[in-house]
C-alpha cells in the first residue's frame, strides 16, 4: 500500500512545492515508486516537474468531479525519463479554481480524491500531494486522504503563529473526517545559518516539536529557486548542489521514517 503524504502549509511561499518536487525526485532516486499530485490551481508542481500544465489533456479537476480516473490522468515528464528520475504527475491548471465552487454542491465532496487514489494504490511507494497555501476545500480533499502531513517551514517569526491554524485543521480532520492523519514531520527549509533569529526559532521548533522535526535542514539554495524554470526538481537540475543534496537526505530519512513503523 502506497504512504500518502500531503506537503501543507496555509501561508504562501513557504517552500511546499519545491519540498514536492524534490522529494519526489529524491524518493525516485533511491528507487521509490511515485506518484505526485499537483493540487493547487497555480498549478507549479506541475511545470516544476516538466510537464505544461497548458497541454493537459486531463487533470486532478476531472479527477475531483469523477470525469476522470487517475490512471487517465497521470502522465510522465520526458525530462525525469531522460534524467533517470522519473515520477507518475497528475497535473493541475488555472481550471482547477473552480472545482472549489462546484464541489460545495456535491456529496462527499472531501472524500473525492480518496476515492480515486484507491485504484492506484498498488501502482506506488509514496504518494505525495503538493497543496495550495489556504486551508480550502482542496486542501481537505488532500487532507483527507493522506497518512500524513509533511509542513515546510521558513524558521521566521510568524512561522509558528500559521502553524497554529494548520495543526487545529489537522485535529480536526483527524477528530471526524480521517482516523490516519497525523503530522509527519516538520521541514527546516530556506535555512540560512548566517541568520541569528532562523537558528532560535530553529531551536524553539525543536524545542517545543521535538521528534516532529525532521533531522534534514535544507538551506536556502539558488539552484533550488531556477530549477523550476527549467521544468527540472533541483535534484535533477544540479544535484551536487547543496540544496539537491538535502533533498535526497531528506528522503532517505523520510522513508526510513516509514519503514521503521
Ligand atoms: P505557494 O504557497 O505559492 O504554493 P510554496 O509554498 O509552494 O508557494 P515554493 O513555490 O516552493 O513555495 O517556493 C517559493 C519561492 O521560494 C520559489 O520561488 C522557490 O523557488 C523559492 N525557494 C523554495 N525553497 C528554496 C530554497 N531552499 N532555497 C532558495 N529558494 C527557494
Ligand atoms: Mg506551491
Amino acid at each position: 500500500m502506497a504512504k500518502i503524504f500531503c506537503v501543507a502549509n496555509q501561508k504562501g511561499g513557504v517552500g511546499k512545492t519545491t519540498t514536492t518536487v524534490n522529494l519526489a525526485a529524491g524518493l525516485a532516486k533511491i528507487g521509490q515508486r511515485v506518484l505526485m499530485i499537483d493540487l493547487d490551481p497555480q498549478g507549479n508542481a506541475t511545470m516544476g516537474s516538466g510537464v505544461d500544465k497548458r497541454k493537459l489533456e486531463h487533470t486532478i479537476y476531472d479527477v475531483l468531479l469523477e470525469s476522470a480516473t487517475v490512471a487517465q490522468t497521470r502522465v510522465k515528464s520526458e525530462k525525469l525519463i531522460k534524467a533517470g528520475c522519473s515520477y507518475d504527475i497528475v497535473g493541475a491548471n488555472r481550471e482547477l479554481t473552480g472545482a472549489e465552487v462546484e464541489l460545495v454542491t456535491l456529496e462527499r465532496r472531501e472524500k473525492r480524491l480518496k476515492q480515486a487514489l484507491v485504484a492506484v494504490d498498488q501502482d506506488y511507494d509514496f504518494i505525495l500531494i503538493d497543496c495550495p497555501p489556504s486551508l480550502s476545500m482542496l486542501t481537505l480533499n488532500g487532507l483527507c486522504c493522506a497518512n500524513g502531513v509533511i509542513v515546510p517551514m521558513q524558521c521566521e517569526y510568524f512561522a509558528l503563529e500559521g502553524l497554529t491554524d494548520l495543526v487545529n485543521t489537522i485535529k480536526q480532520v483527524h477528530a471526524n473526517l480521517n482516523k490516519d492523519l497525523v503530522i509527519i514531520g516538520l521541514l527546516r527549509v530556506m535555512f540560512d545559518p548566517r541568520i541569528t533569529l532562523q537558528q532560535q526559532v530553529s531551536e524553539q521548533l525543536t524545542a517545543h516539536f521535538g521528534g516532529k522535526v525532521f533531522n534534514t535542514v535544507i538551506p536556502r539554495n539558488v539552484r533550488l529557486a531556477e530549477a523550476p524554470s527549467y521544468g527540472l526538481p533541483g535534484v535533477v537540475f544540479d544535484p551536487s548542489s547543496k540544496g539537491a543534496q538535502a533533498f535526497v537526505l531528506f528522503a532517505q530519512e523520510l522513508a526510513a521514517r516509514v519503514w521503521a513503523k
